[in-house]
């Protein structure tokens, strides 16, 4: 089995060609990943119109190279996958209807799938574990603990109640002059500096629920950056590793709770897992490993190029329905906001 899988929902154009192996892993054939870093690094974000126009500049060129790659033609895959969502709606749009339009002139299956499952499923890809397990899925515009029972079968444990995590590192990092997307700058920073000399609250730290909150995290962080003003080299690479320290406090106490909680709505977990652009962070890695073992369990992190958004778990995630008969028709919508935990099944039997 063979799957194109399409991805366009933020800031980086990527097509993969993904087949299944006889252990029931992934076997990346190709995994073309084109960023618009650049473009938008001079706004500080992503700019949605900038993100949609680029998509469509670059799609048809990275499809046929994820083929050539992968030495393969449209004609040799089996389903042709896109992220229909979450995520900027008018690069959504691209990816989609570049993939109905191959899907339509190929006569293969569509599969539209949600951007994270695709996250979610990646540990399959890599290292091919069971359900049910528990996964932390840390990125730009998400934060949660999901219980992931199967294919479309997600309870949510915890989520963010206002900043997702690699949020926050990009705010942090914006607030300290330092580069965009913020995650890796922040994190090289830390590497160089004291933890400890700024005492940053850990919020939500030991309640019963596995949830998160981390706006008051960064707002305490930007009041001890004003009064030093102006900011010396050593300063930012104490904030950025007191910030650090105190995000990954939160994250092995939250998910620590999680894992309690996990029995209560799938039984054993097989593997702690954690997947999305944040799962790249090394000191949170090293944390959840510690966590993982405590709890007997081992954690599965992906490799760096597949923490980030990629081509190649849109086409795992593709593998996974298509195995399972879940496939779209031509009206599989765009979606702006997807939940995961109401991505059931193709069919829609709730969505
Ligand atoms: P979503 O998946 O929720 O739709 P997204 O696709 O934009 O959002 P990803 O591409 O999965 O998110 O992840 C990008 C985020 O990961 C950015 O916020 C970035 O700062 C963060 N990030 C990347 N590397 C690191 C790192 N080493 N440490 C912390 N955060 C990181
Ligand atoms: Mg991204
Ligand atoms: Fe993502």
């Amino acid at each position: 089995m063979r799957v194109l899988g399409i991805e366009t929902t933020c800031d980086e154009t990527a097509a993969s060609i993904v087949e299944l192996s006889y252990d029931n892993r992934g076997i990346i054939r190709s995994n073309e990943v084109l960023s618009q870093i650049a473009q938008h690094a001079a706004y500080g974000g992503v700019v949605p119109e900038i993100a949609a126009r680029a998509h469509v500049d670059v799609i048809d060129r990275l499809v046929a190279r994820a083929c050539e790659v992968a030495q393969v033609g449209l004609e040799d895959v089996d389903a042709i996958a896109a992220a229909a969502g979450p995520g900027l709606i008018g690069g959504v749009m691209v990816g989609l209807t570049t993939a109905k339009a191959l899907s339509l002139v190929t006569r293969k299956p569509l599969i539209a799938v949600n951007h994270l499952e695709a996250h979610a499923l990646t540990a399959r890809l890599t290292d091919g574990i069971a359900f049910p397990y528990l996964l932390l899925l840390a990125s730009g515009g998400h934060t949660q603990l999901v219980a992931v029972r199967g294919v479309g079968d997600y309870v949510r444990i915890g989520t963010t109640i206002d900043d997702a995590i690699g949020e926050a590192f990009d705010k942090v990092a914006k607030l300290l002059g330092l580069g965009y997307p913020g995650g890796p700058y922040v994190e090289q920073a830390a590497h160089k500096g004291d933890p400890e000399r700024f005492s940053l609250p850990r919020p939500m730290y030991g309640r019963p629920t596995p949830d998160f909150s981390l706006s008051g995290l960064k707002t305490a962080l930007r009041i001890e950056a004003e009064r030093l003003q102006p900011l010396s080299e050593r300063d930012i690479c104490d904030l950025c590793a007191g910030f650090q320290a105190a995000v990954v406090d939160v994250v092995v106490d939250r998910t620590r709770v999680a894992l309690r909680q996990f029995t209560e709505v799938a039984g054993h977990p097989s593997a702690l897992v954690v997947a999305g652009g944040v799962a790249a962070n090394m000191t949170m890695r090293q944390s959840l490993t510690r966590l993982a073992a405590e709890a007997g369990l081992r954690l599965i992190a992906p490799p760096l190029e597949l923490c980030g958004d990629n081509g190649a778990m849109i086409a795992w995630a593709g593998i996974e329905r298509l195995r399972l008969a879940m496939v779209d028709d031509i009206s599989a919508p765009a979606r702006a906001r997807w939940p995961l935990d109401s991505s059931r099944d193709a069919a829609g039997q709730k969505s």
